[in-house]
């Protein structure tokens, strides 16, 4: 503390200032654009390939600010969690990418199921049920024209309360995939207690396969191991033919990433999609 001299502790309570500042601006902003409807929605293609075709897509958000510019979803979604303002994106994220699919099935674009990322806060809040199958039954759609992607660190966070939600869901035939698999703090138990449909594997073990021997075990371990629980995985983050040759070869039958497309606007996504059947 002798050493914390005058000048050290202006230093360090105006940068300290500056960081809630900071943050107080984004969450007015982040507000507002909520309020004033200025979020997007990107969407993912995920490829089957044993089907060769685009057989889902992932809703991911988008925040383009007047003055600063595209807000990375990682910054914007944990100050959203924080503030407890995920509440309200996440449910304008669900009624927006079910409204979307909802308009692509009924344009003939033949599509499983629209994804959505969905985080503890929401899963837990007792209106979060009720509002997917509100926003579904609005649309005419069934239970399994949706997914809802997890963490790890959900599921652990509280077991008994996310065991209730999930069967809820799955008793509407909604899929449950884990999102980022092999990245959280969990046990495997909860694979075969919990009505999983899908794994997407971390995209940092994607990364570096095939050349890196140990990613390649653990990704060749986790697809044996969804096998064997009656479980479909997805490889996320694939860039390259070398990564897509190798997911084949071993077992994986869904693949997402920039080597099919980066996440898109509804209407570049509706004509990538059109494309990919012309051919
Ligand atoms: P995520 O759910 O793991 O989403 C995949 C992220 O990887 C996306 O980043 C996507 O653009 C990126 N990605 C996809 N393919 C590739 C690839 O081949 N290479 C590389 N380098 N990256 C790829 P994005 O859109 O920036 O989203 C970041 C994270 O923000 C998401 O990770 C998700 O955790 C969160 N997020 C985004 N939208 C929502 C939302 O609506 N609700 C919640 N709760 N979280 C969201
Ligand atoms: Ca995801
Ligand atoms: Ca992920
Ligand atoms: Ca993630």
């Amino acid at each position: 503390v002798k050493d914390f001299g005058r000048d050290g502790f202006c230093k360090f309570s105006q940068d300290l200032a500056e960081a809630v500042d900071e943050r107080l601006a984004l969450e007015t902003a982040l507000r507002q654009a909520l309020r004033e409807n200025q979020l997007q929605v990107h969407y993912q293609p995920v490829i089957d390939l044993a089907q060769g075709r685009m057989v889902a897509v992932e809703a991911l958000a988008r925040w383009r600010h007047a003055e600063r510019g595209e807000i990375a979803p990682c910054s914007f979604i944990r100050l959203a969690e924080e503030t407890k303002l995920i509440l309200p994106l996440g449910g304008w994220m669900a009624r927006t990418a079910i409204g979307q699919f909802r308009l692509w099935r009924e344009r003939g674009m033949e599509l499983d199921y629209v994804s959505i990322n969905t985080s503890g806060i929401e899963l837990f809040d007792p209106g979060f049920v009720d509002g997917l199958f509100e926003a579904l039954d609005e649309h005419g759609l069934e239970g399994r024209h949706l997914q809802i992607e997890l963490t790890e660190n959900v599921l652990m966070q509280d077991y008994e309360a996310c065991r209730r939600v999930l069967l809820r869901l799955r008793q509407q035939g909604v899929r449950i995939a884990i999102d980022d698999f092999g990245t959280g703090y969990s046990s495997l138990a909860y694979l075969k207690q919990l009505p999983i449909d899908m794994l997407k594997i971390d995209r940092s073990f994607i990364k570096d396969v095939p050349g890196d021997p140990g990613d390649c075990a653990i990704v060749e371990t986790i697809i044996a191991m969804a096998h064997r629980l009656g479980l479909a995985t997805v490889a996320e983050g694939v860039e390259t033919e070398e990564q897509e040759d190798y997911l084949l070869a071993i077992g994986c039958e869904r693949l997402q990433g920039y080597r099919y497309a980066r996440p898109l606007d509804p209407v570049s996504l509706e004509r990538l999609h059109a494309d990919s059947v012309r051919q």
